[in-house]
């Protein structure tokens, strides 16, 4: 039997496990997939432990995804992104490879609801793990990439690592939504407390709106985006694709994703 599993802290409240086995049981694969939580400085030595006890695959979680970096070989993409929320091992004595899987979440959830991101302009709210991921997949499928965050400078920092891309405080919503075709809230505004970043007047019919926030499902900025006719996709398609990608870097196989979609609705509600 394979052990793949989760590092993270905390990890109680996680989706994946469920996820990922009903994509095994739809394969008949024999693996388990489990949570485990070490201390917030332990990320190397989890990475090592893991490789050691024969661990076929790890997903990384906050506050893991940047100091896993050290301990693997990451490939490009997640090198661009600074961060990794996938690790293959190899077996024998290859190195952990680290992949950043949330960058195909992304473009696999806009792909998903036929949204065409190759010339498209993208704004991205947020500046942290999911902003970076989001902001270099929409650039990478060919959007023109702007970033928005509270605190500007992170904007502007990640703008400056994206090709062609600009970043800037809130304030520059109001010029960029309107003109936008894509938006993906990146900050986790919506999850505690029923609000938005993004002011419901800018919001268009010719917008797609994703929102990383997954619970709750259907969360302010998407009700605001509903109303205005925009098409909307809720951070459950990023959170089922991000696994499904990596599903498919573990197993070799095209994952079952409506499976894998079905057992991560039962448990959202
Ligand atoms: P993070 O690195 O901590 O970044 C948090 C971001 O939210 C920062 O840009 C921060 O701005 C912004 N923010 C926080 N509170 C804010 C407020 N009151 N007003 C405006 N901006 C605020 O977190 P993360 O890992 O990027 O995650 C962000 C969200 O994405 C979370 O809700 C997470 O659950 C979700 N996510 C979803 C998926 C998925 O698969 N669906 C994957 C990854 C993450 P400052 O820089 O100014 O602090």
């Amino acid at each position: 039997m394979d052990v793949y599993g989760l590092i993270g802290n905390p990890v109680g409240h996680s989706l994946s496990p469920p996820m990922h086995e009903a994509g095994y049981a739809a394969l008949d694969i024999d693996a388990r997939y489990v949570t485990f939580e070490p201390a917030p400085d332990d990320a190397a030595l989890a990475v090592e432990g893991a490789a050691a006890l024969g661990v076929a695959g790890l997903n990384v979680t906050i506050p893991f995804k940047q100091d896993v970096l050290e301990a693997v070989a990451a490939d490009p993409l997640a090198e661009r992104i600074g961060a990794v929320n996938t690790v293959v091992f190899p077996g024998g004595d290859g190195r952990p490879r680290g992949y950043n899987t949330d960058a195909a979440g992304v473009t696999r959830a806009f792909e998903h609801h036929d949204v065409t991101l190759a010339g498209a302009d993208a704004v991205v709210v947020g500046a942290g793990g999911a902003g970076r991921a989001a902001a270099v997949a929409l650039a990478d499928a060919g959007a023109t990439v702007h970033v928005a965050n509270r605190t500007a400078d992170r904007a502007v920092t990640l703008a400056a690592d994206v090709p062609e891309a600009t970043g800037g405080g809130l304030a520059t919503l109001d010029e960029r939504v309107p003109a936008a075709d894509v938006l993906v809230n990146a900050t986790s505004v919506g999850m505690e407390e029923d609000a938005t970043p993004v002011p419901a007047e800018l919001l268009h019919a010719e917008l797609a709106v994703l929102d990383a926030v997954y619970a709750p499902t259907e969360t302010h900025l998407l009700r605001d985006a509903d109303a205005a006719g925009a098409t909307t996709i809720e951070g459950a398609w990023m959170l089922l694709f991000q696994g499904v990608e990596a599903f498919e870097r573990w197993t070799g196989e095209d994952a079952p994703v409506a499976a894998m979609n079905a057992a991560l609705r039962e448990r959202l509600g």
